[in-house]
């Protein structure tokens, strides 16, 4: 049977392709979408001046996103956040806030996301799926009806990254500002990024009056890549580059969000930095507060590397109790405990992610773990060599099970794919992928022969 569509997501021309296809008059297409995107029904049959028969086969075809509210918290100033079910069961989180300006909405774009933000919640699970256009819109449509007061401004900061949903999300676009719909003012509405610098560029092309928000968070690449994945495959320079572009498009100043973490890229000298990036171009910093995600670094305390062993990667045990620092310049791997009930970190082991045998320098670049947080890897870039851990369950401790060469040089990158079935080391200097299967129970991999040959691969993700 054919697959219902979302009729909320087509934009008003491509609704009226679907009714003309139909044999209905070119008015029908404006009624249609009025009711949809301006009364805000959610059933057909609330569409009193259409035909009974047309009605009918809107139904057979088309469904009109509507979601239910799972939970609606409410703060004393007024904020409402919202957990939506979406039609095919996966939930979303919506938040509205009330400013003397107007009610705002920010909204999620994906469910999950797969940018894997060290500091975000959202993508701890990855991307699920992306967000239809109409669903998007659903969520405005939801909360302000919940309200009872109008949405006049609206922010893509929610759960994923809008413009991994590109296309989805120009179609929300059109048809919020459509004047036959709600007609929110395209000024009134802000999109964040973690910095696609492709997607940055597609969007300066559609000279859109929205302000863009780029998540920077850190001056240099050091601290962001440690942060932000999304870094090593568009380094700060590259971002900042795409960011000037953009405003020299569209003549549309830019915001910046920086999420001032303790110790980490809060110091005096990261100040002068940001100020060195941004100098002359009219952008707005935005300082935020980071979400707490149980188990971060950043919710309740701060750990302090030793200075020669300069922090680069952390991984978080699925218990959300053990923490991993893999350490840059030692060449090593720190266990951390987190006390759920104080807050605190301890340090309580270093491992080398190095072999007794070896005496040249290394350089420890990434970390992960499997997927039942049972083996910990760790890469090491001038080794060129992954080196596995077995994790107590009980306690964290590591214990060293051995190490592999990744077929390459400079394993900057280390990922599993969506369902751990196999695991992948990037190689820059040698431009491959190798790929690889770990066995979780016997804590060995094994190489499966297959090398992706690719230019500089400094990231992996999976659609
Ligand atoms: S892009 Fe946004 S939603 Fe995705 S991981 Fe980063 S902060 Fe979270």
């Amino acid at each position: 049977m054919e697959q219902k569509r979302c009729i909320s997501s087509l934009t008003l021309e491509q609704l009226a392709a679907e009714l003309k296809a139909l044999g209905q008059p070119g008015f029908r297409a404006k009624q249609i979408f009025h009711w949809v995107h301006q009364k805000l029904v959610t059933e057909f049959s609330a569409m009193t001046d259409q035909p009974k028969t047309l009605l009918a086969t809107l139904e057979e075809h088309f469904y009109i996103a509507a979601p239910q509210i799972e939970r609606r918290q409410e703060a004393k100033d007024g904020t409402v956040k919202y957990l939506l079910r979406m039609a095919d069961g996966n939930c979303i989180e919506t938040v509205v806030m009330r400013y003397h300006y107007g009610n705002t909405v920010c909204v999620s774009t994906q469910v999950g996301c797969r940018m894997g933000c060290r500091f975000c919640a959202s993508t701890q699970a990855g991307r699920v799926r992306n967000l239809e256009a109409g669903e998007i819109c659903s969520e405005i449509y939801t909360a302000q009806k919940d309200i009872g007061e109008r949405i006049s401004h609206i922010v893509l900061m929610g759960i994923g990254e809008p413009l991994d949903n590109f296309d989805e999300v120009m179609r929300f676009l059109e048809n919020i500002t459509s004047p036959e719909g709600v007609n929110i003012g395209m000024r009134n509405i802000s999109l964040s990024t973690c910095g696609l610098v492709p997607k940055i560029d597609q969007l300066a092309e559609k000279k859109l009056q929205l302000t863009l928000s780029v998540s920077l968070h850190a001056p240099n690449n050091e601290i962001r890549s440690g942060m932000m994945p999304v870094n090593d495959a568009y380094p700060v320079e590259q971002l900042m580059q795409a960011v000037r572009r953009y405003q020299d498009t569209t003549g549309r100043r830019v915001s910046f969000e920086y999420s001032m973490v303790r110790g980490v890229n809060d110091s005096d000298a990261c100040a002068k930095q940001l100020a060195n990036l941004i100098r002359g171009m009219g952008a707005h910093v935005n300082l935020i507060p980071i979400n707490p995600v149980d188990g971060s670094l950043t919710q309740t305390d701060c750990y302090r590397g030793r200075e020669y062993d300069e922090p680069r990667h952390v991984s978080i045990h699925p218990n959300n109790r053990f923490v991993y620092l893999i350490n840059e310049k030692g060449n090593s791997m720190t266990y951390l405990s987190f006390d759920e009930k104080n807050g605190k970190l301890k340090a309580l082991q270093v491992l080398p992610t190095l072999p007794d045998t070896y005496t040249g320098e290394g350089q420890a670049s990434a970390s992960l773990l499997s997927k039942n947080g049972e083996i910990l890897i760790g890469s090491n870039r001038i080794h060129e060599s992954i080196v596995l851990y077995r994790i107590d369950q009980n306690t964290g401790y590591m214990k060293e099970l051995g190490y592999y060469p990744t077929l390459g040089l400079t394993p900057r990158f280390i990922s599993f794919n969506r369902d751990y079935s196999l695991f992948y080391a990037a190689n820059e200097d040698s431009d491959t992928i190798v790929e690889m299967r770990l066995c979780e129970e016997t804590g060995r991999m094994e190489y499966t022969g297959r090398i992706i040959h690719t230019e500089s691969p400094v990231c992996i993700t999976f659609r």
